[in-house]
């Protein structure tokens, strides 16, 4: 290779690589803040396109690809230079780094805010009105005798069991089902007072009125009076046997099934009130004491319709009467057994199987519904210590004040426990999920840029923590006292300031390490691989040529986008062109290498099939600058598809390809990432070899991990390399059967890089999402060769991380690359105790190269309040974050447990949470309500979708690799992805607004939720379906489907006709939206009702039974009501 060559070519373009510190970037933060950086970590814009392709198509000719001989492979151990062990989250601060100071002062430029002094808050800022709220679900209570006659018998004997939760002990859901099968069995027959309460259709309006004002145990959600509502049928129990220690695959359908308890919980025991929620007499009892708003729905099934009529489709298209707004006494509730079409004429006897009205117990709806209509207003301040933000679901403006925004870090508790005993008892992990590069809003300024000149960051002297808002000067500002650690720091020269009166320095809203939560450092040469600036990153792009990927349309598709792809590349700021340079590979058994360089009239192909020891045969003209190479370029690309065509070669190799790349980028001495495109378990012999284990009897065995794991360690080994390089993989798969996911996605998963999945991919039906996906992945904002260290104060550590990266010691995450999609969620652990006036803080900086080789810190803070009052921790939670972390540490788990091992360890963790909640928060009243705290009266609902997705409790259908697709997929989400994930949102379409831009309220994820006379949008981040109910008025199916019927509608169609009226317009606008939302492009599927894909759809049902035999959530909150109760005992 001839590096003089790559200096002499890049070298130019790229500011700052001399005077880096000096003028470059002090020219930036001085001139124009904002915009000057908006690009960078913000809206597309940054990345338009420069001018169209170049270079002049040249003819293709008959292909003569040269076959070099492979040049010494020694040549790249010559630069290969990069020592591995050396990457840190900067150098330590020594005195005799001490250099000319460089202090520039920061001028914010356009940041209107006034900043607030950071300070410890008002003790009581953090006390949110509507997080004193509890919700009960009430069991047996004085104010009615249970039953006699409901015996239920076996939960003693149970209560053991779950006690000690053993890894291996008997299955909840076995402890579960039985019992309720008993309860089933000794239903007392319709018209049984005790029922009465539980089919609460009927609240009255009026006794959600006025709330009360304590957590006190007025129940605001009175039973309806009796008879009002009661089911006029009991229906038979499910049968014995049906239950569901966890979910036999090879069992039919109904045998998954967890037992149905009927809605209808049994009555206690005598002495023993409400072992599930017994016969309430008061349905659920709720103590917000916020505003009354927040129960008023609680009829919320009916929530959306609720609401005032919709302008347009209200008349003509509302749904069957039977969801519509008011409560009605003898409405008919549908059972969640009856499979095909609910909504049909049901026999009687199936029309009342509840117990438990689902109208009454918390809805995840009218929660989300709540935080907008609250919090969606005014923009969410960071300057208050602990404040727990709006949810993820919340559309709100973040104003940083000395926090970072919500959209950096989130954490499950904004108020920590002051001892690890109060963590041990009340279970509720600590827990902030972080991602460092998340692209904010246009109307948000991106993290500014501060130099601090050629010393580099201002750093604590011990624990290196870096500049920020908590530092305290001293001394009239010549020294600083750490926040982290309190060892105090002399304040080097350049960056003294004098204090004002109250001991803050003069320049405090001017820097924004001061005053903001998040910024960027500059970072000097000593925060570089041996200490040398990095040279820009490479993408590679390496196709696999074999028959498959011919056949499907793949190759050319791709190789056609790529000529236009290329100039999306990412860029720095305003630069005129992207600094990446780029290659290309195309495989089967053997490598060809391609020269690109711009000094040839054509392309010229090397083949390696030596593949044993892999090299690259080219230096000089791999990795080369797109717009000098145009033409070379695009003559590949136009050759390779034509190349290949007539290809009989279905074997393949992966690990040569993988190997490859990162020989190359070690040769080109730069990180980058590789974009390798796949079709097969790769069979040929090579290294990384595989063989078809798929296996799917071990499910729900002991051995079901194995299938998580990947099957040889070389991956293992590579990935390690990969990382120390800066050696970034993303995989896109086009798989027609197994190709080993967990194994092939290994490197991908610990290189910080994305997957991606399209099986039985064919051009025509599945390119519009596979390109979609390619230039959202291509153009992204992303740091190379990254580093991620987590600081915190005294008192709690980071001891564990979960996401897509690697770590070799305890404290570094390690990311040959990260992006602005990926997020880290990170546990604490205390080391001390934590004191109430300090609080805590967090610190995480994030070491990167930007896409121009620019070696960058991002840092954001986050501080946090200390409670020595459990109530304080409940009253401070974050649902969503806490399922995030739940997540990841399951779907962590079964890489080494049983899935019901990890289900188990879930569900005893969150009764644990719930129980110390009801232990020691809740005011006093009958043990058998079941009392959640107000910040997590979802947690049921939400860990009950966790358990039931396919990854820990696989339906039959699923295959080996979706499970581990999605394990991979979901372990680097943030919190509004996998929220969305598990708790898809379900829109009624029929009720769209045409004259606004809001979407519709969504609907509970239930099937009796929806009205065959409607359509509903349901989207989850992957997966986007419009189902069609069969009664749907005829001139809402013309409007939208272009067609006169139900019948007519064609389910097959991909995309919604376009039509020129506002119902096409406005669906297809959602459509869009929904889509521009997501990081992947989900293709659009037409489900019509009683349709054999109606079982797909169903799937994302999730309050309802899952096919699995996942339980409905009726189910699930009994079954943790039973649990808690356990516990308490
Ligand atoms: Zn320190």
């Amino acid at each position: 290779m001839n590096q003089q060559g790559h200096m002499a070519s890049y070298g130019q373009p790229q500011p700052g690589y001399q005077g880096y510190q000096q003028f470059a970037y002090n020219q930036h933060t001085a001139g124009v803040p904002t915009s000057q950086y908006g690009p960078y970590n913000g809206p597309v814009q940054g990345y338009e396109p420069t001018a169209a392709p170049q270079g002049p198509l040249r003819p293709t000719p008959g292909a003569p690809p040269t076959s070099l001989p492979p040049s010494t492979a020694a040549q790249s151990t010559a630069y290969n230079q990069y020592g591995q062990g050396d990457i840190q989250n900067g150098p330590a601060m020594t005195d005799q780094m001490q250099r000319f100071p460089v202090s520039q002062s920061y001028m914010p430029g356009g940041q209107p805010i006034a900043y607030q002094q950071y300070a410890p808050p008002p003790s009581n800022a953090q006390h949110l009105p509507n997080q004193m709220a509890a919700m009960q679900i009430s069991g047996s209570t004085s104010n009615a005798p249970p039953p006699i006659s409901q015996s239920y018998g076996p939960p003693t004997s149970h209560r053991q069991t779950t006690a000690s939760f053993p890894p291996t002990g008997p299955a909840v859901y076995t402890q579960y089902s039985t019992p309720l099968q008993n309860i089933s069995s000794s239903i007392p027959q319709a018209g049984n007072p005790p029922q009465q309460p539980f089919s609460g259709q009927t609240v009255p309006a009026s006794t959600f009125t006025s709330p009360p004002t304590s957590t006190g145990l007025t129940g605001m959600n009175l039973p309806p009076p009796p008879g009002v509502s009661r089911p006029t049928a009991m229906h038979a129990p499910p049968l014995p046997g049906q239950s569901q220690t966890g979910f036999p695959p090879s069992q039919p359908p109904t045998g998954h099934y967890p037992p149905q308890p009927n809605h209808r919980p049994a009555a206690p025991q005598t002495g023993v009130p409400g072992v599930v929620p017994g016969p309430p007499t008061q349905g659920f009892q709720v103590h917000p004491t916020q505003p009354s708003q927040g129960f008023i729905p609680q009829q919320n099934g009916s929530f959306g319709q609720m609401r005032a009529p919709q302008p347009n489709y209200a008349a003509p298209y509302t749904g069957t009467p039977s969801y519509n707004s008011q409560p009605q006494p003898q409405q008919k509730r549908l059972d969640p057994d009856s499979i095909p079409s609910p909504l049909n004429e049901l026999p009687p006897q199936q029309k009342t199987r509840h117990r438990i009205d689902p109208d009454a117990i918390p809805s995840p709806i009218q929660v989300i519904e709540d935080d907008k209509s609250n919090r969606g207003s005014e923009p969410f301040s960071t300057g208050v210590r602990g404040q727990v933000p709006p949810l993820v679901t919340t559309d709100f403006v973040v104003k940083d004040q000395g926090n970072s925004s919500p959209r950096f870090i989130r954490c499950a508790a904004y108020n920590l426990p002051c001892t690890s005993d109060m963590a041990k008892q009340c279970q509720v992990p600590l827990t902030a999920v972080i991602k460092p590069l998340a692209t904010l809003p246009a109307d948000e300024a991106p993290p500014y840029i501060v130099d601090h000149g050629e010393t580099g960051p201002i750093r604590c002297n011990r624990c290196k923590a870096y500049m920020c808002p908590y530092m305290q000067f001293i001394e009239g500002g010549r020294r600083f006292q750490c926040a982290f650690c309190s060892c105090v720091t002399e304040v080097p020269l350049h960056y003294f300031q004098h204090l004002d009166h109250t001991g803050k320095r003069m320049d405090y809203y001017d820097r924004p390490e001061l005053s903001l939560g998040s910024y960027e450092f500059l970072a000097t040469v000593d925060y570089c691989k041996n200490n040398k600036i990095p040279n820009p990153p490479a993408f590679i792009f390496m196709i696999d040529v074999s028959y498959n990927a011919l056949k499907s349309g793949l190759v050319h598709l791709l190789c056609e986008e790529l000529k236009t792809l290329l100039d999306y590349l990412p860029r720095e700021g305003n630069a005129e062109e992207s600094a990446i340079r780029v290659g290309f590979v195309t495989y089967n058994k053997v490598l060809h290498f391609y020269n690109v360089k711009s000094s040839l009239a054509q392309p010229q192909m090397m083949v390696v099939s030596d593949i044993a020891d892999m090299f690259v045969p080219l230096l000089d003209g791999f990795l080369v600058n797109v717009n000098e190479s145009r033409a070379v370029i695009n003559s590949l690309l136009e050759q390779i598809p034509e190349m290949f065509g007539d290809t009989r070669e279905t074997e393949t190799v992966f690990g040569p390809v993988i190997q490859a790349g990162l020989e190359a980028l070690k040769a080109a001495e730069c990180a980058g990432k590789l974009f390798i495109f796949h079709s097969t378990l790769p069979l040929a012999e090579a290294p990384g070899k595989l063989k078809n284990r798929d296996d799917k009897k071990l499910i729900n065995t002991d051995k079901e991990k194995v299938l998580f794991q990947p099957q040889t360690n070389f991956y293992n080994n590579l990935a390690k390399e990969c990382v120390a390089q800066g050696c970034c993989v993303d995989l896109f798969l086009f798989p027609n059967q197994y190709v080993d996911v967990a194994t092939l996605g290994l490197v991908t998963y610990q290189t910080g890089g994305s997957i991606y999945k399209y099986t039985y991919f064919q051009a025509q039906a599945d390119g519009e999402r596979f390109l979609n996906d390619l230039h959202r992945d291509v153009r992204k904002v992303i740091g190379f060769d990254s580093v991620m260290r987590v600081r915190t104060s005294t008192g709690i550590r980071a001891t564990d991380f979960f996401g897509s990266f690697y770590m070799s010691n305890t404290t570094d995450v390690e990311l040959a690359a990260l992006d602005c999609d990926k997020a880290i969620t990170v546990e604490f652990k205390h080391d001390d105790k934590l004191n109430e006036d300090n609080g805590a803080q967090i610190q995480c900086a994030l070491l990167y190269t930007s896409c121009s080789g620019q070696r960058r810190l991002r840092i954001h803070n986050l501080s946090l309040n200390c409670c020595t009052q459990l109530a304080d921790l409940y009253r401070n939670c974050e649902t969503d974050t806490l399922i995030n972390y739940f997540v990841k540490l399951a779907y962590r788990g079964v890489l080494s447990n049983p899935t019901k091992t990890v289900r188990e360890t879930l569900i005893n963790q969150s009764a644990q949470i719930l129980a110390c909640y009801r232990k020691n928060c809740a005011s006093p009243s009958s043990a058998g309500q079941l009392i959640l705290p107000e910040c997590m009266k979802l947690l049921p609902v939400y860990l009950n979708c966790v358990l039931k997705n396919d990854v820990l409790q696989p339906s039959a259908e699923v295959s080996t690799d979706d499970r581990a697709y999605t394990r991979q997929l979901v372990i680097s989400m943030d919190v509004a992805e996998t929220s969305v994930f598990f708790y898809p949102r379900l829109l009624p379409v029929h009720k769209m607004d045409v004259d606004s831009d809001d979407f519709p309220v969504a609907i509970r994820c239930s099937e009796e939720r929806l009205s065959k006379g409607g359509i509903y949008l349901l989207e989850n981040g992957l997966n986007l379906f419009i189902w069609v109910g069969m009664n749907t008025q005829h001139d809402l199916i013309q409007s939208i489907f272009n067609v006169q019927s139900f019948g007519q509608i064609d389910s097959a169609m991909s995309a919604l006709p376009m039509l020129d009226n506002p119902y096409s317009k406005k669906l297809r606008s959602m459509v869009d939206m929904i889509r521009a939302q997501r990081p992947r492009f989900m293709k659009l599927i037409i489900v019509k009702q009683d349709d054999k894909m109606e079982v797909l759809f169903k799937h994302f049902l999730m309050e309802d039974k899952s096919a699995s035999g996942g339980a409905s959530y009726v189910d699930f909150l009994c079954h943790m009501h039973k649990e808690i109760r356990q516990l308490l005992s």
